[in-house]
């Protein structure tokens, strides 16, 4: 096969590819995300990438999660819709029926079996891009053939620990990579293999590496910030691509302007998702 062809993510790439919002534009132009995440003990995850899908410019987010994250969401999201599941504890339904225009799913979604059925019977459902992160890529790794369900052009999010605990052991980054591309254009989906240097794996044998992100990042729901943030992207229109090179850079760079603000020991996921402004402008 052809080899893959590398790149390096730089600030002067990334700049053009924001869309500036029109003047005369209202909330449903900026798309309606929906994100499926939390459960009992991590509604955290949920609050967090609800929090970063709106900052990044979604129009309008719904968070269906766990009954006992209600009242937690509706406080400290006051602008995100939230539906409830039947469980208290866990999802166990994953309604899709409304006109979102992208699914972010995983986020401290827990590994219960029911969960894992709910996301079986909505894969071959799905109509938009989605974002599959965490427990999703767990849950989704144990069903036949799941790749091929997913609608082209959804990302998915695993670091390196998760890809290799779905796709196989690797001796090192070099036949990761390979593997990864081999995936991304089988399946048409694009594939963010995070860490420090995050690799963007697209169809096209492209594979970027971000140059944004300090070891700073390395903690508690930095990877829920950056799930919330690509499905807020996606649901704004921005093709899968654009929106995983470009979603990845600001993630970084949210968390650089962050650290070198606070300290990389200092900051956490919330810190990262209140620099995503600054990394915008
Ligand atoms: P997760 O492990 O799912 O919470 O995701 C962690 C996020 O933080 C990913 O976006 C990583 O790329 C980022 N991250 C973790 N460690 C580092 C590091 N040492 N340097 C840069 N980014 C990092
Ligand atoms: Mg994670």
């Amino acid at each position: 096969s052809t080899p893959s062809r590398y790149f390096y993510l730089e600030p002067e790439e990334i700049a053009p590819i924001v869309k500036p919002r029109k003047r005369f534009s209202d909330k449903r132009e900026y798309g309606h995300t929906l994100m499926i995440a939390g459960s009992k003990g991590m509604i955290g995850a949920a609050v967090l990438s609800t929090k970063a899908a709106l900052h990044t410019g979604a129009g309008l987010v719904t968070v269906h999660t766990a009954q006992c994250g209600y009242e937690i969401l509706q406080s400290t999201v006051p602008e995100a819709m939230v539906q409830t599941d039947n469980c208290v504890a866990h999802i166990t339904e994953i309604p899709i029926q409304r006109h979102y225009k992208a699914m972010g799913i995983g986020p401290g979604i827990g590994k219960n079996e029911e969960t894992a059925r709910a996301l079986e019977a909505v894969l071959p459902q799905l109509r938009y891009p989605v974002v599959i992160d965490a427990d999703a890529l767990n849950l989704t790794a144990s069903h036949q053939n799941w790749l091929a369900f997913l609608p082209a052009g959804s990302i998915l999010t695993p670091h390196i620990r998760e890809f290799d605990r779905i796709f196989g052991q690797h001796d090192n980054m070099y036949e990761r990579l390979g593997k990864a591309a081999e995936i991304s254009k089988r399946y048409n989906l694009i594939i963010i293999l995070k860490g420090a240097y995050t690799a963007i794996i697209t169809p096209k044998e492209k594979i970027y590496f971000n140059s944004t992100g300090n070891p700073g990042m390395a903690t508690a729901g930095s990877g829920d910030v950056l799930t919330g943030i690509l499905t807020g992207l996606l649901s704004q229109g921005y093709a899968s691509h654009e929106a995983a090179v470009l979603g990845t850079f600001l993630h970084g760079m949210a968390g650089d302007l962050a650290a070198e603000e606070l300290s990389e020991e200092y900051i956490t996921a919330g810190d990262i998702i209140t620099h995503i402004g600054k990394a915008f402008k």
